[in-house]
């Protein structure tokens, strides 16, 4: 084992394994083959990062806001230099193409740096003037010690979409990443010591959901839990920590609608409408995987749709060529398998892949699936309501607006919807009627950092990003001034 990766707890600045000695193993998807371990941390260790934090806020919160905000932008600048080298451990660690996370991930993560280091710049609070004599305003502090909880799909990208914003308002975190893909998190760890971040500011604790995840949960220390991942798990979380009065953000699964209408920009929406259902092998939790198209180009759609699915090359991460790469675990490919039995029981037809894909040399043995799409599905069956994660899509015909809009509400969540038309009328009309956190209209995944992100039904409670990520991390506390 000694000759294998570690990946250990980052506390107090520095790294150390977690009390107990137990470590997990660490896959390459790709190959199927164990490649690291990581530290299984239990409460003792959850315990220790949150002294360490506690120790170090009240340096952190003290420090000048623009200090601060030098410190973030010097890690997103470290973080930036080295961008090759985690891009390629984050293909390794989680079976994407190198060429995505070298083009999404990482720019991505180093863009949540940047950002909250300029936005907490700007950050203003309220002032009420009531009255000649009297003056409200409105003080926003940081929270002090707070949990930040990312799932493995997107690792580095996620823990810094809540990283980022948590230290910008400064607060001290215990962070833990997903025990299926702790590598990049603990290199960024070590990204941040040499950049300087003062010991105790960001602590990783590794290790399993069960233990320290619901150690993070319910710290007494830890004042407010930011957490990505699925809605069961989400629901556990608000189970145990509500009852403690934290503060609670919770992004969860999703069903996402794409809604294509007879006049959309044909040639625009197929390629967007294949990006937005296979991109990280599906495994977004905005990729779309419920197509609603229109009757009169249904046909047109599927045929066409069908054959470029069919085209996309599945292969080797490391291959510039590749377009989808393994799913993360075998334990995942195992599960979309069997949403493709089911779909068959439910009476959808399989029109392309649906099946393991076995490819030769070193990916042997690796975790692949065949971007798949299913057609004949009753829109209440079980393949279309609940949340498969992989390169899965089913396709439904509709007819009229009203139906679509009814169709698309109509599961338990309320994550992303996609809407494609060329009507500026039924654009706005539509978008103001699905149940989602987030419309596209004629694109998708176009993000903008300032805008408010989350779920609404059961993809999750409450917003990231913008002021809405800097409003959850800071107490708002009103000071009332009377003066003579
Ligand atoms: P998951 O819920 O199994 O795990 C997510 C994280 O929570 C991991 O770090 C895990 O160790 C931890 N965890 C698990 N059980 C816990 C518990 N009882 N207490 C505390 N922490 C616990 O999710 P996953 O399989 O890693 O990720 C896939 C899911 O994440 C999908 O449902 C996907 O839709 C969702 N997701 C949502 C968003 C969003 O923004 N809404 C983004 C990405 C992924």
């Amino acid at each position: 084992m000694s000759d294998r990766e570690r990946f250990l707890n980052f506390i107090d600045g520095r790294f150390v394994p977690a009390g107990r000695g137990e470590f997990l193993p660490i896959y390459e998807p790709a190959t199927g083959q164990q490649y690291a371990e990581v530290t299984a941390s239990s409460w003792s260790d959850v315990d220790a990062a949150c002294a360490a934090a506690e120790r170090a806020s009240p340096g952190w919160r003290a420090m000048p806001t623009e200090k601060r905000a030098e410190l973030l932008d010097a890690i997103a600048n470290k973080l930036e230099s080295q961008l090759e080298r985690f891009a390629q451990a984050e293909s390794k660690d989680n079976g994407k193409p190198v060429s995505l996370a070298r083009s999404v991930d990482i720019p991505r993560a180093v863009s949540n740096f940047r950002f909250f280091a300029g936005a907490i710049q700007h950050f203003a609070s309220e002032c009420h003037p009531t009255s000649a004599d009297v003056l409200n305003y409105t003080l926003r502090q940081p929270l002090g010690v707070v949990g930040c909880i990312s799932p493995w799909n997107l690792p580095l990208y996620l823990l810094t979409w809540k990283i980022a914003p948590a230290l910008a308002a400064g607060n001290c975190v215990v962070a833990k990443p997903s025990e299926i893909t702790p590598a990049t998190a603990t290199m960024f760890a070590e990204l941040c010591a040499e950049a300087n971040l003062p010991p105790g500011v960001l602590n990783i604790v590794h290790g399993t959901g069960f233990e320290a995840g619901e150690a993070i949960c319910t710290h007494p220390t830890i004042k407010a839990v930011s957490f990505t991942g699925g809605t069961k798990t989400g629901a556990r979380i608000a189970g145990i920590a509500a009852p403690l009065f934290k503060k609670l953000s919770l992004e969860l699964g999703g069903k996402n609608p794409v809604l294509i209408f007879d006049d959309a920009d044909f040639d625009a929406m197929l390629a967007t409408t294949l990006r937005s259902s296979f991109s990280n092998q599906g495994e977004i939790c905005l990729c779309g995987s419920r197509i609603f198209v229109q009757e009169g180009i249904y046909e047109r759609f599927r045929s066409e749709f069908v054959a470029r699915a069919k085209r996309l090359i599945v292969g080797d991460p490391l291959d510039p060529k590749t377009e989808q790469g393994a799913l993360v675990s075998e334990q995942h490919q195992v599960k979309v398998g069997s949403y493709i039995d089911l779909a068959r029981k439910e009476g959808g037809t399989i029109l392309c892949g649906g099946e393991v894909v076995l490819l030769s040399g070193r990916c042997a043995k690796g975790w692949f699936f065949s971007p798949t799409v299913i057609d004949g599905l009753s829109s209440q069956c079980r393949t279309s309501q609940e949340e498969i994660f992989g390169p899965v899509v089913s396709l439904y015909c509709f007819r009229t607006e009203d139906e679509v809009v009814q169709l698309a509400n109509d599961t338990p969540y309320g994550l992303a919807s996609v809407l494609w038309t060329r009507s500026l009328d039924r654009a706005h009309r539509v978008a103001a009627n699905l149940q989602s956190g987030i419309t596209w209209v004629n694109c998708w995944m176009l993000r903008d950092l300032r805008t408010p992100f989350g779920g609404v039904k059961q993809s999750g409670v409450g917003r990231e990003g913008g002021w809405e990520a800097l409003r959850f991390f800071t107490e708002p506390k009103n000071v009332c001034l009377k003066f003579s």
